[in-house]
Order: structure tokens, then sequence, then C-alpha cells
């Protein structure tokens, strides 16, 4: 893990990073590669607002801003930048547009490695929106400067389509830490830590994938 320069992590909804990628990224912050965090939209229109309700449309954006600090000091990222753009809506934003925001990036820190969802594999439009921007961003950089994309793949078909990951990771000394951080987006993420404690004290088997590995694929640009 100590190899990377400085890794890029891009993502367009607070607590997609909790998900994909929080235990990689906390072995980079332990092993001191500084870790720069892109995040898209404060997902404002999420459709979750708590049982019981805890916030309404004005105040989602305060409530999910807070849970991603929260999230990002459990990952030990110190540079979060958030983009403020509008939530469900990145598909219909210029790509260009979307790839010139990351460019500016790709030159400021020149990183050596980029974490996001796998171009055209990331489900929801907004997923494909921001890594097809990364993919457009890091294509105009010469070859020798590029840097490397791990992609995650959540297609149901990934896996037929584009083969199994060919980086897996192992997180299990940070699987608490992951945890922690799903946690610390409570307001969407209530119900699915509530089902990964139960399977962590029974040790059952999905636990491994949700916890004690993470896995990715390579794209080339
Ligand atoms: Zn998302």
């Amino acid at each position: 893990m100590q190899s990377e320069k400085h890794v890029l992590v891009i993502f367009p909804h607070p607590d997609d990073e909790a998900f994909s990628s929080s235990g990689t990224i906390k072995l980079f912050t332990e092993s001191g590669v500084p870790v720069t965090y892109l995040c898209g939209t404060l997902g404002q229109m999420g459709r979750n607002l708590g049982n019981p309700l805890f916030a309404n449309r004005e105040t989602l954006p305060e409530v999910r801003k807070k849970e991603l600090i929260d999230a990002c000091n459990v990952m030990g990222i110190q540079d979060l930048r958030m983009l403020g753009l509008h939530d469900k809506t990145l598909e219909f934003e210029d790509e260009q547009y979307l790839a010139d925001i990351i460019e500016k990036v790709l030159h400021e820190i020149e990183p050596s490695l980029i974490l996001t969802f796998y171009p055209k594999h990331g489900v929801h439009p907004d997923h494909d929106a921001m890594s097809n921007a990364a993919a457009i961003a890091v294509a105009r950089l010469p070859k020798e400067t590029r840097p490397t994309i791990y992609g995650k793949a959540i297609l149901k078909n990934s896996v037929d389509l584009i083969g199994k990951p060919d980086i897996v990771i192992d997180i299990k000394t940070v699987a608490e830490d992951k945890l922690k951080a799903i946690k610390a987006h409570t307001s969407q993420t209530s119900g699915w830590v509530e089902l990964m404690e139960q399977q962590l004290k029974e040790s059952s088997p999905e636990i491994e994938d949700w916890l004690y590995r993470e896995t990715f694929w390579t794209y080339h640009v």
C-alpha cells in the first residue's frame, strides 16, 4: 500500500466511498499515503430522510455534509473536497465540464492511483457520469503521467462482462473502521449497519465480501 504517492478518490455521493473502498482508503492513510476525496454531490436528493424524520429537503445537505466529514475522519482523509454538484443530475452535466474539474485536480496533486466506479458499471447514472469524467480527464494526460485507475464494478453481471476483479485487497485489519465509516453515513445506511453487525457476530460468509476484502478492476483508458 505504501508504494502509492497520492491517491485520488472520486465518487458522486457521500457513502459511495464507504461501501466501495473505505477499507482500502484506511489502509492507505494508515501507511502515510495522502488521500484526496472529490465528492461530487451532497446526495441532497436522497430519499431517506430518517425514521423518525431527522431532516427535510433543506436540511438534508447539511446532515449529509456532516456525515461525510465524520466518515472522512474515520478513514483518515485530510483532503476532502465537496464539489457541490447537483445530485441525480450529473448525467445531464456536460462530461467535458466534469472532466475539466477533475483534470485540474490531477495537475495539482498528481495522483498515482484513482479509486472510482468502473465506467459504465456503476448502476446509477451519477456513478457512471463521475467515473466517465474521471476516465476522460486521465486520458487527457500524457501516457507516462497517467495514474492507475481502480474501478469498482457493481452491475449484477459485471463479472460476465469484464471478468473477475484483478485487484483484491485484504481489509480485515480495518474491518471495524469500514463499518464505522459506513455507520457515519447514518441517514443512508442504518439498515445496512444492523445487517452487517449481525453478520459479523454470526461470522456469516457474506461478511467476507463486505468487511474483509475490497475488489476492483483496473480500468485502462
Ligand atoms: Zn451513490
